[in-house]
């Protein structure tokens, strides 16, 4: 912690055990990361060049034809969606988002609408292209799929996410099926997914990831899958692409993330998450009112988490107040609390320095300890809570 330049710009040394997430600044990019990043900073590159380098990585990794680095995988999204609709078409490519002529209609299950910080359907339809919601929330079907194909699809979109709804929705096997017997390329959104090659070995036509979550790159995506999509995606840097640009920096970085990846000790690393979650287990154990199990990831990416129920009668503290508590301080601890109405929050133990999991181990038994000699129960009502973040985003600079 010694020369931790957030001391020097004025920001809090936080711990992240939430996971990859966007505002905290997604991952730990690795030392071999960093300095292939810093290392063409200096330099001239010629960029379709650069690519056709990535495109070569990403083919051997994700065991398919073609691949390019965005600047993130939002943008992945709406370059391919944009891809399906305008192939390599550059007249078209410059038109957009008018759709003129072109097909335009993107499916999507309404189960997987999600956002992961901004709507998915926003991606798509940015392009210009119509999204056309499959199904029901909780339920969707192959006959809703297939009654939901025209003669203007170009293209559908699956997602796979813990925010999408677990259960009900059409698996990705299926998809594909419905999808090719008519002809409409599937694009599987997996920004957070640690496998590389499922989605593309399961029939999908374009996979895309996020270069900055499991991978530790810099901010940045990933596009691979059938050569002629790609390319067609890829040429939408004349187009609508262009105000999402990735740099030399970004395209270096992904390239070194993903051989970093080939050759990461990933068993090592399960075992020191696997240690994390024991040190906190055992923190949070014969604790009054504090449950503690392991999680396994709800989209099967090897990793536990620990999920921490909190009853506020004996605890003297709600999930969400207990949340806010850790999460102040000179360390501060921000855990994972996407569905915390429910009152747990769960800890992530990926995004870890050495020595960080025993300060979060000792925030926790300092905070359940203040808590337990309050003579009130600490409970902020949840909704001051969730109107306090929205106040706080509206004011943002201040
Ligand atoms: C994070 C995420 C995204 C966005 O990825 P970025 O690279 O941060 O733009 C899209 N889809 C899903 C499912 C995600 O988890």
């Amino acid at each position: 912690m010694t020369d931790d330049i957030r001391a020097t710009l004025g920001l809090r040394p936080i711990i992240n055990v939430s996971g990859t997430m966007t505002s905290l600044g997604a991952s730990i990019v690795p030392p071999e990361v960093v300095a292939a990043v810093a290392a063409v900073l200096p330099q001239f590159v010629e960029i379709d060049d650069l690519q056709k380098k990535a495109s070569a990585v990403i083919a051997r990794l994700c065991d398919t034809e073609a691949g390019f680095v965005t600047a993130s995988c939002s943008a992945a999204i709406s370059l391919a969606v944009a891809g399906a609709m305008t192939g390599s078409d550059l007249a078209a490519i410059e038109r957009l988002p008018d759709t003129t002529g072109l097909k335009d209609e993107v499916l999507i299950q309404v189960g997987h609408m999600v956002s992961y910080g901004a709507p998915v359907t926003q991606g798509i339809a940015m392009t210009g292209a119509k999204v056309v919601p499959v199904g029901q929330a909780t339920s969707a079907r192959r006959y809703q799929l297939e009654g939901a194909v025209t003669d203007r699809t170009a293209a559908a979109v699956y997602v796979v996410s813990h925010h999408v709804v677990q259960f009900g929705q059409i698996p990705l096997d299926e998809f594909v099926a419905v999808c090719h017997a008519r002809g409409v390329p599937v694009i599987v959104d997996a920004a957070s997914e640690y496998d590389l090659r499922f989605f593309l070995a399961t029939g999908a036509d374009i996979a895309l990831y996020s270069s900055h979550k499991f991978l530790g790159g810099p901010t940045g995506g990933i596009v691979a899958g059938r050569k002629a999509l790609v390319r067609a995606a890829y040429l939408q840097n004349g187009g609508i692409g262009r105000g999402m640009k990735v740099g030399k920096e970004g395209m270096v970085g992904t390239i070194a993330a993903l051989q970093a990846w080939e050759t990461r000790d990933h068993a090592g690393i399960r075992a020191r998450e696997t240690a994390s979650l024991a040190l906190w287990t055992e923190a949070l154990a014969d604790r009054p009112g504090v449950t503690a199990t392991l999680e396994p990831d709800p989209t099967c990416n090897p990793l536990d988490r620990l999920k921490v129920h909190v009853d506020p009668g004996q605890a003297h503290i709600t999930a969400w107040d207990l949340a806010d508590a850790l999460a102040s301080g000179p360390r501060p601890v921000i855990v994972r609390d996407h569905e915390i109405e429910h009152g747990f929050f769960y800890l992530d133990p990926c995004n870890l320095h050495p020595g960080e999991d025993a300060i979060v181990a000792a925030r926790l038994s300092e905070e359940l300890d203040r808590a337990r000699r309050s003579n009130d129960i600490i409970a902020t009502p949840l909704e001051h809570r969730r109107n306090r973040r929205v106040a706080a985003a509206q004011r943002w600079p201040d």
